[in-house]
């Protein structure tokens, strides 16, 4: 086994070997990018040393020995020797970036010697304080020392000498070195002087940080193998910290908060590695390097462009700059929010560098929810007044109570609250508490600190560097003009401006962009099964249609029964004693159903509505209560006990089952009879003035091909009779819900007789397994854990048992009715796994909620590319 691996031995492609960072760097180095050169220590050998726990193996010491006398020869420096000294960094890397959950150990190599000679052949100051970052970082990252300690101590001679650190003479450098070597001492530890020494120990740590508590923490919230083991990665030094003329950054290629395509990032003169993350100097703005270093910029604006081009993605880059020359120390994708994310796929297809398709496979579904994701209302807006405002991180609109700590977060939540975490700054230990939180707040930090990094990651609305707070997390108090607020404070966070509000702002809906609109253009375009939606409301209908909708899969015509003034109408009917009665009950509820129906053909016009007939149970409608019975009784004009009597005779042992859908249209006709007068008579009306419609109707429950054929012509008869009265004919479409198990094996049977099938997946899946829908949260959750299902089917469908039985209804449906139209009107049906499904089964379309349409697009269009793939 090679567990040794120098940079221009690698590529991008071995990033499960040898880390991403260090399949980069050596990407990189073959592309003849300025970086430092070094060698990379597989993931195998952490993972080696990880199960054998005895140190470090003779086979790797003697290839980590001969890989650093390459090294050597490259730079033509010596690692530990006083002439021309090399300094290496130690960094960890795992195959996916874990950002800021291991360590690295920066200019290891120097000692108490080393540091006299190497402060002779650059400057004092320079020399020392690379060797106290050294023996900080070395002291954190193997022996856990605080990191703490060191800064007091920095902080104690400072005020001493009355002197910036960087200003000390060689004694008050010894000074402050002796002192940080008794911090080791009284944690009982020595800094090995010896530098082959400190490699070994640096090694072995960064090895074993992969199973520190954080580290673990982020594997199981990202679902990251345990067994995967980090690289270390041994790289030549360069210093950021040697003068005005040097610093270090970061930068994305393209702005990850929005997209845009301009170099992005963050820049800190004389300063090294972690400075900026850090947020102890405020940094200053990637586009001022075109005032301070302008060759540097141009250069590094060219190699941004170079490393887009090469990995076909957006990039987050660490770079450094020491004397005016520029080096890359790490390239990764960048991370961004979901507003960016279709921004810069729909910018790389129009710049030419991925296809249409490419960018289509790379936006996750569920990201565009997030788009669609609420914004603080602007009349709202107008009215509160600022309480801070930071840097807009990570977008969004929260609200909630603000905590101080993680823990407090998690303790909250627990309880059912909604929390902010306001802090400092975060660090990975906090990784738990902002997981949890509605969003994080920083009073420190930029915007590629610790908590925009993990926000935009999590997608949680984020505001940092919010100067305007003082945030005392030990007492746990917030000072913000003036005022101190503590825990349970309710404040609004916006994530598009930075801007904190005290109490809770009301939100609204967010506008989307120009880019969205395009993305989804695109997936139409490829797509083989259409989109629709479940709506029955104008309001539903409305965002449906805006949201992209084909036509309406499923409207719903029970929920229109329960408006008060209806509800009583529908109590009459039930409870009727008489034909008359009845009558009169149906007649009122015609003149609502028909305006409903005209409201909703309205909207929808020549697009398809599909109008499913009466499905639940009569007694869904009738009062519980005795205070409810009393009051009905009074309005109806019945007696109680008449009303008990019905209510008894109604009830159901298992109304699921029961008596409903069109076994109910079959034994009271009247009702269907009504709803189908309500839709032709607007129909027609809506036909009268030039309106296209063409209405279809579904009839529920069907189970056997005589249910069916009675069922519709009850139907028919009474469309005809309109047509007749009305002098006037619309065309129009019967179809049939499939959602019994019977009812998919005898689709040949049933096809014959109607226009379209939509499957019902939610009633399929329980009649499917025997689970009672409404009963499965007492098991379901056990189920998943124990794998005795891999998922609830009533979130994703079953593709062995109910996907099986809806293959089977399709293939016999078009066996009889090639021309039949078949759609899926479940809850799975805006389900991203799911429509992979129905790609498969070979259905028209899905049916899902509105704000589920732009993912069911994107979804629909991903598992069109996806089979197209296949068959290539
Ligand atoms: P992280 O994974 O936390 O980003 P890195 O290993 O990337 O840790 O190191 C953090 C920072 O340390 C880098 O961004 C860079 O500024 C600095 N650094 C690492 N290696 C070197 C090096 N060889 N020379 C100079 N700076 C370095
Ligand atoms: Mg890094
Ligand atoms: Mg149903």
């Amino acid at each position: 086994m090679k567990r040794v691996y120098d940079f221009h031995e690698g590529k991008a492609s071995m990033n499960q070997l040898l880390g991403g960072k260090g399949a980069n760097l050596a990407e990189m180095t073959n592309l003849g990018l300025p970086v430092p050169t070094g060698f990379t220590i597989t993931t195998a050998t952490c993972m080696e040393y990880l199960e054998k726990a005895q140190g470090l193996t003779t086979e790797l010491m003697q290839e980590i020995n001969e890989a650093i006398i390459r090294l050597e020869d490259r730079t033509g420096k010596s690692f530990g020797k006083k002439d021309n000294l090399l300094l290496v960094s130690v960094r960890s890397g795992a195959q996916v970036s874990m950002p800021g959950m291991m360590d690295t150990i920066l200019n290891l190599g120097l000692n108490d010697q080393t540091v006299v000679s190497f402060a002779e052949k650059t400057s004092l100051p320079f020399a020392y304080d690379c060797y106290r970052r050294l023996l900080q970082m070395f002291a954190d990252v193997v022996y856990g020392i605080s990191p703490h300690y060191f800064a007091n101590e920095i902080e104690e001679l400072e005020w001493t000498y009355h002197k910036e650190l960087l200003d000390f003479n060689q004694k008050e450098f010894i000074e402050l070195i002796t002192r940080f070597k008794n911090i080791y001492t009284n944690n009982g530890k020595i800094f090995p002087q010896e530098p082959m020494e400190q490699l070994t120990e640096a090694v072995q740590s960064v090895f074993k940080s992969w199973n520190n508590h954080r580290a673990k923490v982020y594997r199981r919230l990202h679902n990251i193998p345990n067994d995967w083991g980090t690289a270390v990665n041994v790289q030549e030094m360069v210093f950021g910290n040697s003068g005005e003329n040097s610093g270090t950054g970061v930068a994305f290629t393209r702005n990850p908060a929005t997209g845009e395509k301009q170099v992005y990032g963050e820049f800190l003169s004389n300063a090294q590695g972690e400075d900026i993350v850090a947020g102890i100097r405020t940094p200053e703005k990637i586009s001022e390097l075109a005032s301070s270093m302008p060759e540097v910029y141009e250069e590094f604006t060219k190699v941004c462009q170079r490393l887009e081009k090469h990995y076909l993605d957006m990039q987050d880059i660490e770079f450094t700059v020491e004397n005016g020359t520029l080096y890359l120390l790490q390239t990764r994708i960048g991370k961004r929010t979901a507003k960016a994310t279709v921004k810069i796929v729909v910018d790389l297809v129009n710049e030419g560098v991925i296809s249409k398709e490419e960018a289509l496979m790379r936006v996750k579904p569920e990201l565009l929810n997030q788009l669609l994701h609420p914004m603080f209302s602007s009349k709202a807006l107008k009215t509160v007044d600022i309480l801070a405002k930071g840097l807009p991180a990570s977008p969004g609109a929260a609200t909630g109570k603000v905590v101080f700590t993680a823990k407090r977060a998690k303790e909250l939540t627990e309880l059912g609250e909604k929390v902010i975490l306001v802090r400092q700054e975060t660090s990975p230990e906090d990784i738990e508490g902002m997981v949890l939180s509605q969003a994080i707040v920083t009073s420190r930090g930029g915007l590629t600190s610790h908590a925009a990094v993990v926000a935009r990651g999590l997608g949680t609305c984020c505001v940092v560097g919010c100067g305007d707070l003082q945030v005392d997390e030990q007492k746990g108090e917030l000072l913000a003009q003036g005022h101190i607020y503590t825990e349970g404070q309710e404040i609004s966070v916006n994530g598009n401006t930075g801007e904190l509000y005290l109490g809770i702002v009301p939100t609204e809906l967010m506008e989307v962009d120009e880019s969205f609109h395009t993305l989804m253009t695109w997936a139409d375009e490829v797509s083989q099964l259409g989109v629709c939606a479940n709506a029955e409301t104008v309001k539903d209908l409305t965002t449906a249609l805006q949201f992209g909708a084909k036509g309406v899969g499923l409207a719903r015509t029970e929920h229109m029964f329960f408006a008060a003034e209806r509800l009583l109408e529908m109590r009459r009917l039930i409870l009727a004693e008489n034909g008359d009665e009845k009558k009169q009950a149906l007649e009122t509820l015609l003149e609502y159903q028909q305006q409903d129906f005209y409201d909703m053909f309205a909207i929808t016009k020549e697009k398809s509505l599909i109008v499913r007939l009466l499905d639940p149970p009569m007694h869904e409608f009738l009062p519980q209560k005795e205070k409810e019975i009393i009051e009905v009784a009074e309005r109806l004009e019945k007696p109680v006990t008449k009303v008990k009597e019905m209510i008894a005779k109604l009830h159901e042992t298992n109304p699921m089952l029961g008596h409903r859908g069109c076994r109910l249209g079959i034994t009271e006709p009247g009702i269907y009879q009504m709803q189908v007068e309500a839709i032709i008579r607007s129909c027609v009306a809506l036909s009268k003035i030039g309106v296209t419609v063409k209405p279809k109707i579904m009839i529920p429950l069907i189970g056997g091909v005589d249910e069916l054929i009675a069922t519709k012509s009850i139907i028919v008869n009474r469309i005809d009779e309109l047509f007749t009265e009305l002098h006037s004919e619309i065309p129009y479409e019967i179809g049939t819900m499939i959602e019994i198990p019977r009812a998919c094996l005898i689709a040949d049977q049933l096809a014959k007789h109607v226009d379209f099938f939509s499957f019902g997946t939610n009633d399929l899946t329980q009649l499917t397994f025997g689970y009672s829908r409404d009963d499965v949260a007492k098991f379901m959750p056990e189920y998943i854990e124990k794998h005795i299902l891999p998922h609830d089917p009533f979130q994703t469908v079953d593709e062995e048992g109910v996907g099986a039985l809806m293959r089977i209804a399709v293939e016999k449906g078009r066996q009889t009715n090639p021309d039949i139209s078949i759609g899926v009107c479940g809850e799975v049906g805006g389900d991203s796994a799911s429509i992979k499904v129905f790609q498969k089964i070979k259905v028209d379309y899905v049916s899902c909620s509105p704000y589920r349409i732009p993912l069911a697009r994107l979804s629909v269009a991903q598992a069109t590319i996806q089979t197209k793939i296949k068959v290539d």
